[in-house]
């Protein structure tokens, strides 16, 4: 027997609020049956959760991490600008949660998709006269990461960027769904390869993952760029998922423009949040921003994504009622703040590192990394990116990402959010162990050894 019950607070939005409750009625339990039940203890995980796999961790757990005892410990590998307290969140919103727990009015369930005035509020934060959003184009997400996965979930089979954010293959995987790679090209800037990304697209191809400002790379793609990607998924019929977590995180001078605005024909999600920008990555607040202006998603595809954010209800509610607040009254000097930060110690980190012999760092635009290049042939003590981000630790205590687990070997990425002495040191200490183990023009001595 199922009961529905009605919850306040939950009106009337697209069936919100609203809960089935399976109810026993009959507790009398037929005594035979119960010999036929397990005999033994049989708990498994499911299939879906073994096929769950963080690539991240599968390579970093992986390695032999033993620092150096005689050299304190840097972390260049933490995706989390908070982790040092160098670059705490603006007063501003801090202020906005502490009234929205004060109000009392936020202890309730909301709607899945998120409060309505919560949705507006997003919404008028990034409308604009190209690509008008408003409330019902806004589906709250506890962050970006779940953004990403209703998006995923409900467009299924699609592309994505190498080097790129591994979530994007480990929520599919999991799900089922088929994952093919188009290639950035590191000399233009981490631009997409397009004629690549065009081969690969097939009559099953469903969506493709577009993320700018990029992770891992720093990049952020000139207008012309996106108007030729637009012009791919416009030919082929193919809507895009644009990760834009770092939209508008991006260094004094470069003018971010997000997708939707540039289109007027390619439906897009784009997937975004509080945590990168606004530095709070653990307040879990993400949205998804349905542009649609031919209503090609239609109706569709948005009770899709309404229907699964049933399945979690919805994002934390204080923040949501923190959020009109965030987005409305963040200074914006904050905002500046961060990125100059940022700029500053990317712009150190690069002339540090573009004078290391063996070493091609690529200068990022914004975000909050730096990818280096390794030129391997110069380094035959290591296999490979792993190995050598694993030795810098053991010799200099510098830990940095390898992108292999971007699946883009003979790369590391540097995250730029570490305090400034920490950066120089850090680099410092990467000079150094290149210059120990660098082999110069091994093909070439190796020649003449013949
Ligand atoms: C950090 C990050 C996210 C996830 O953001 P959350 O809001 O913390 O879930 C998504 N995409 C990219 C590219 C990121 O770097």
């Amino acid at each position: 027997m199922s009961l529905v019950v009605k919850m306040n607070g939950g009106q009337n939005m697209n069936g919100n609020g609203v809960h089935h409750v399976s109810v026993r009625t009959h507790l009398s339990v037929n005594p035979a049956k119960l010999k036929s039940l397990r005999q033994r203890w049989n708990v498994k995980p499911s299939e879906m959760s073994k096929k769950t796999l963080n690539p991240i961790r599968a390579i970093v757990d992986g390695m032999t991490l033993t620092p150096n005892p005689e050299k304190p410990m840097i972390a260049l590998s933490i995706g989390d600008p908070s982790v040092f307290g160098n670059l705490p969140t603006d007063d501003s919103v801090l202020q906005a949660l502490k009234e929205a727990i004060d109000s009392q009015k936020y202890n309730g369930y909301a709607p899945s998709v998120g409060y309505q005035k919560s949705r507006e509020a997003v919404a008028n934060f990034y409308s604009c006269p190209e690509a008008p959003l408003e409330g019902k184009d806004v589906i709250l997400a506890s962050g970006c990461s779940q953004a990403i996965e209703l998006a995923i979930t409900v467009l299924g089979q699609y592309f994505s960027p190498t080097p790129g954010f591994s979530l994007y293959k480990t929520l599919a995987v999991s799900m089922g769904i088929q994952v093919k790679h188009y290639n950035l090209l590191p000399e233009k800037s981490w631009e997409i390869d397009l004629q690549h990304m065009e081969s690969l697209i097939d009559d099953k191809t469903t969506c493709l993952i577009v993320n700018n400002p990029s992770n891992p790379c720093g990049s952020m793609f000139s207008k012309e760029h996106q108007q030729n990607i637009l012009s791919v998924a416009s030919r082929n019929c193919i809507p895009i998922l644009a990760d834009e977590i770092y939209g508008d995180m991006v260094f004094p001078g470069c003018d971010f423009q997000s997708l939707a605005p540039l289109s007027s024909d390619v439906p897009i999600l784009s997937c975004g949040g509080l945590a990168k920008r606004w530095l709070v990555p653990g307040w879990r607040m993400g949205w998804i921003l349905i542009h649609d202006r031919n209503d090609i998603f239609g109706s569709e595809i948005r009770e899709g994504l309404v229907k699964l954010s049933q399945r979690i209800l919805g994002p934390c509610t204080v923040i949501q009622g923190a959020l009109e607040s965030i987005l409305n009254h963040t200074p914006p000097e904050f905002y500046q703040s961060t990125v100059n930060f940022l700029k500053s110690n990317s712009e150190i980190c690069f002339s540090e590192l573009s004078t290391v012999s063996g070493l091609n760092p690529v200068m990022p635009s914004g975000a909050m990394y730096i990818m280096v290049g390794i030129e391997m042939e110069h380094f035959p003590e290591f296999q490979n990116d792993v190995e050598f981000t694993e030795r810098l630790v053991t010799e200099q205590s510098v830990f940095c990402l390898p992108a292999t687990a971007f699946e883009y070997p003979d790369f590391f990425r540097i995250v730029v959010t570490v305090p400034e002495e920490m950066m120089i040191e850090a680099c410092i200490r990467i000079r150094e162990f290149c210059a120990r183990h660098y082999r110069p023009r091994s093909q070439d001595s190796h020649d003449l050894d013949q």
